[in-house]
Order: structure tokens, then C-alpha cells, then sequence
């Protein structure tokens, strides 16, 4: 699932668990239950980080 910060940047976080990943390169597990990211949800990651940078071409680099 994808999560909203305050400044509405998207952060990924885990399926199962609800926390956020604390690591985000590929194949990386979720770092309170250990359920695998998916590719899935790394494309929905980036669509999400990609669909924010766009709509917000002032702020720097969200949180991650
Ligand atoms: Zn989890």
C-alpha cells in the first residue's frame, strides 16, 4: 500500500503489516513482518513518487 506524508509524498508500506519499509531498493523485505516487496509494489511506488514529483516541481526529493 501507499501511504501519504503530511507534505503528501507517497511512502511505501508493507501489505501485511502496515509499517513503512524502511529499505526500498528491489527484492528488499518489509522491515517489521519480513514479507517480500514486490515488483508490484514498486511500480506502484514509483507511479506514485513519479505522479507527486510532478504535481509538486518545488519541493525536493520526498521522504525516503
Ligand atoms: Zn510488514
Amino acid at each position: 500500500m501507499i501511504f501519504l506524508n503530511p507534505l503528501g509524498a507517497p511512502q511505501l508500506a508493507c501489505d501485511h503489516c502496515g509499517c513503512r519499509w524502511f529499505a526500498r531498493v528491489e527484492g528488499a523485505t518489509c522491515y517489521e513482518c519480513g514479507s517480500e516487496v514486490t515488483p508490484e509494489n514498486m511500480a506502484e511506488y514509483q507511479v506514485a513518487l513519479t505522479r507527486f514529483a510532478a504535481q509538486n516541481p518545488n519541493l525536493s526529493q520526498p521522504d525516503r
